[in-house]
């Protein structure tokens, strides 16, 4: 407080740490209190919600401030980081009372959302990452690290993909070097949801990376994981290492790994797709509630609902590896006595985090005793898999290592409840170490010894009502009332005088107070120091905890699923490698689950190859359930490729490579998100890397603009998948535009369905199923009319609408259809170019006679040929 008034010197000193931490909101402790200045002040207040205040310093005007008692830290702490800040924590160094100047003081730790290791800043079911890129040229190094549980891992990306791949990992903290600042910029122009931490760029250097990579993993080369060829990748994790190591001055013993991130091996689900399908997020509220996660998740573990959401947002690409999920998902569903003892997975702790906890010096008694219970579920787990017959399950039982002997040793150490403090004393168990019990047994035995010289006391005395006692103040004493003073022998010492009494001392009773307050000192050193012996003996079985956790995860997941299979009616797809999808009554995993009590989800087939039924185009009023059957036939699709069973009765479905999913702008209820722009953007994104192998479900595309403009993209756009060679993906669109089911006429693998309404009178009723053709009416008047707008309205609009339509056709003098006919003549005319180019090609190549030419003919020849068709392709 006395120095709050010596405000010059201390304002100097503030602010000269301030500036070593420009980025960060500086936490300032001053006496009992962290207190924030000028800018730090205003943002805390705000963030925290606490008072903002001023005073006055000296000459300076007033200075903004805001500030915390001391022991609320965590909390405030928590609040600040997870609104996206960095917070540079500065503490007093010296003792306050043992100096005359002003208090040493140094930041002692930085916080920041990216490097959080702490349970207050943590999402149990959420990986935390923190992110780097660094670029170069057109390609993008890209690497990514969850401090929390220890995964490293780093690859190389076309720049075009850089924002997409970013956002998917939806990182708590990007790194970027300070000149490469602009870049970033154009790729991420507006808000992002995550901090941005520029770097000084040598930390991207290369070999500087290259370096402390291999240092840190105490390796020659990064050869043993495979990413050697990514020099850019390595400087983004280099620069990742540095930043750690800065911030966390601790050695992070759990970063064991590095490995390589690739896409060849996974369904790609875009970050829009992600969005539309509402895979992990809701679109409207951004919560759980909705999603597909909120259906499928009912692991038992942090580390199986975070390997989970990894699961369902990477779903596999290969045949075999999808089967050996769904067998052990079988064989998990067919059995349930398994099921009912993996249940034991529910006492599992967060290995993982528990783990980084040890590595990064966080951890507490109680951490080690969950290490513990953990390794007592893994035998447990290990036991109840021994029998299994899916490869993967015994493969990965096979992989559980139960560690009896740390586990023993945890045991016979850490007492069953400790407490959380590590310095405190009171987490060894009597036994474990001979040293601490000795003194234990000074410390506590107390009450005999008192009892012992009480007794011995009054004999001497023959004073029947002395008592030996202690209190903090006064330490212990031998207290005699007032009608025996007379009898008190000459060696008692005066200690204190009460007013019934007198309290005294004796030799040996002084000698026995300091062996006893010494020894408390001592056991709480000593515990303390065998505390970290524990901890040390965590962290040298590491690298199989880390892999425990790994493995009781996946065990997790696939127990999930069968769980959760058995409680939603689901069923083992038929995953192949042939081009067509078949799906017998299926059903939308959220939407069902949704449903208003009594209503009943209406089951839907569906039938989509490349060969006939390519374009599925859906029409149908709103409210009709167009989007919900679309979305279901992608769910089904990544569910199945993730390894999982699925709402279905019946279901073939051919590997895809990649679902695209595009949501008409004025559909998409995430306000000023998507603009027609965008959807555009998104489009072209999908015509520019759709494969055949794809799938690509279009929700009223074109519907953000004019009705002509939105009817004329959607039906090229369609025109366009379904001619484009290497495009040619399965598609499904769907469309309030009627006129589109006119493409069924000219384009031979379009396919045309509805949802079935029923009228009745002035109503509609809502079949939700899909039947084969177009249908002709839009109905938007009908639903108007079923929102309860006022029948005058309704009438009107009947009118507007026959008008509109006929004065369309007046106005351009021609019938829409003609334009249709326009577009159809111009795709013949193309055809018929195409098939002039092949009748010559065909006629030159007859016209060749292999044992005539030259070998230089020959490649003049061949070179002509090229030429001839690559002028077409120009055209
Ligand atoms: P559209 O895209 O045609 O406007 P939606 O797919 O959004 O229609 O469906 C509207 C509502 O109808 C959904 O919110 C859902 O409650 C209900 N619905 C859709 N499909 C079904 C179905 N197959 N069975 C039962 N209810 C459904
Ligand atoms: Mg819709």
């Amino acid at each position: 407080m006395a120095e709050k008034q010596s405000t010059t010197p201390l304002m100097e000193q503030y602010l000269s740490i301030k500036n070593k931490h420009k980025d960060s909101i500086l936490f300032f402790r001053m006496g009992d209190f962290y207190e924030m200045f000028y800018e730090d002040a205003k943002t805390g207040s705000k963030v925290l919600g606490i008072t903002l205040t001023s005073r006055s310093h000296g000459k300076s005007a007033h200075v903004p401030l805001a500030g915390f008692p001391h022991h609320a830290l965590d909390g405030y702490l928590a609040k600040m980081i997870k609104a996206g800040y960095r917070v540079a924590i500065c503490e007093q160094i010296e003792d306050p009372k043992l100096t005359k100047t002003i208090v040493k003081r140094e930041v002692q730790e930085i916080i920041t959302p990216g490097t959080a290791v702490s349970d207050d800043l943590l999402e149990t079911k959420k990986n935390n990452y923190l992110a780097s890129l660094f670029f170069n040229k057109n390609m993008c190094g890209f690497s990514v690290i969850d401090v929390s549980t220890g995964e490293y891992q780093l690859t190389e990306i076309d720049i075009k993909y850089v924002k997409e791949t970013v956002l998917n990992f939806s990182p708590a903290e990007v790194l970027v070097g300070e000149n490469q600042y602009s870049q970033f910029l154009d790729l991420f122009p507006t808000h992002v949801p995550f901090t941005i931490t520029k770097r000084d760029d040598w930390t991207f250097n290369y070999d500087y990376a290259y370096e402390s990579l291999t240092k840190h993993f105490s390796t020659l080369t990064l050869k043993g994981f495979g990413v050697e060829d990514f020099t850019n990748g390595i400087s983004a994790a280099g620069a990742i290492l540095t930043y750690l190591n800065e911030n966390q001055k601790q050695k992070l013993v759990h970063i064991n790994q590095l490995s390589r991130m690739s896409d060849s091996d996974y369904l790609i689900i875009d970050y829009t797709t992600r969005r539309n399908l509402e895979l992990i997020q809701a679109m409207n509220t951004a919560g759980h509630k909705g999603t597909l996660l909120s259906v499928l998740d009912q692991t038992h573990t942090p580390m199986g609902a975070r390997l989970l959401v990894n699961w369902l947002l990477s779903p596999l690409k290969d045949l075999e590896k999808i089967n050996n999920r769904l067998d052990s998902v079988e064989e998990l569903y067919n059995n349930a006595d398994l099921r009912k003892d993996l249940e034991v997975l529910k006492k599992a702790g967060d290995l993982e985090r528990l783990l980084a906890k040890f590595a990064t010096g966080r951890a507490n008694a109680r951490d080690a005793k969950a290490i513990q219970n953990t390794l007592t579920v893994i035998a447990t787990v290990k036991e109840t898999l021994t029998n299994v017959k899916s490869n993967l399950l015994a493969e990965l039982n096979s992989q559980l290592d139960a560690l009896t002997k740390l586990k023993d040793r945890i045991d016979s150490c850490i007492v069953d409840n400790p407490p959380l403090s590590i310095t405190d004393g009171g987490l060894i168990k009597r036994g474990f170490n001979k040293e601490l019990d000795e003194i234990r047994e000074i410390a506590y035995s107390g009450k005999d010894w008192i009892a012992k010289l009480q007794t011995s006391e009054r004999e001497k005395t023959g004073i029947s009502s002395l008592k030996v006692s202690f209190n903090k103040v006064f330490g212990y004493y031998i207290e005699i009332t007032r009608p025996h003073l007379s009898k008190v022998p000459p060696h008692y010492v005066r200690k204190q005088t009460l007013v019934n009494s007198e309290r005294f001392i004796v030799q040996e009773l002084k000698e026995y107070e300091e062996k006893v307050l010494g020894a408390e000192e001592k056991i709480f050193t000593l515990e303390y120091e065998l505390f970290n012996k524990i901890r040390q003996d965590i962290l040298e079985d590491a690298l199989t905890i880390q892999k425990n956790a790994r493995v009781l995860a996946k065990i997790d997941c696939l127990n999930n699923l069968a769980r959760v299979a058995i409680e939603n009616d689901y069923i083992r797809p038929d995953v192949h490698n042939d081009d067509y999808i078949e799906i017998h009554e299926g059903r939308h995993p959220v939407v069902e689950k949704l449903l208003p009590p009594g209503e009943q989800f209406v089951v839907n087939d569906t039938f989509i190859d490349n060969k006939a039924d390519q374009v599925l185009i859906i029409t149908g009023p709103n409210m009709a359930g167009k989007s919900t059957y679309l979305r279901q036939i992608g769910l089904i699709c990544i569910m199945a490729q993730m390894g999982g069973y699925i709402p279905a009765k019946k279901a073939k479905i051919g590997i895809i490579d990649r679902v695209f999913t595009r949501v008409g702008a004025s559909d998409n209820l995430a306000a000023g998100e998507s603009t027609f722009l965008t959807e555009m953007n998104e489009t072209a994104n999908i015509l520019n890397n759709a494969t055949l192998n794809s799938l690509i479900i279009l929700d009223e595309i074109g519907r953000g603009t004019s009705t002509f403009d939105g009817l004329s993209i959607a039906w090229s756009v369609v025109e366009y998948i379904h001619n484009t060679p290497h495009l040619a993906a399965k598609t499904v669109f769907a469309t309030h535009y009627h006129e589109l089911t006119e493409l069924e006429l000219i384009l031979p693998r379009v396919k045309n369905y509805n949802v079935a309404v029923k009228e009745w009178g002035d109503h509609i009723v809502f079949l939700r199923k899909i039947v084969t053709g177009g249908c002709d009416h839009s109905y938007g008047i009908h639903v108007a009319q079923l929102a309860g707008l006022p029948k005058p309205v309704i009438n009107r609009a009947y009118e507007v609408l026959s008008n509109l339509e006929s004065e369309a056709l007046n106005q351009k003098k021609e019938p829409k259809l003609a334009e249709h006919r326009d577009t159809q003549s111009d795709k013949i005319q193309q055809m018929s170019l195409f098939e002039e180019l092949e009748k010559s090609l065909r006629e030159e190549i007859n016209n060749i006679d292999p044992n005539k030419l030259t070998p230089i003919e020959a490649l003049n020849k061949l070179d002509q040929l090229k030429q001839l068709v690559s002028n077409e392709n120009k055209n």
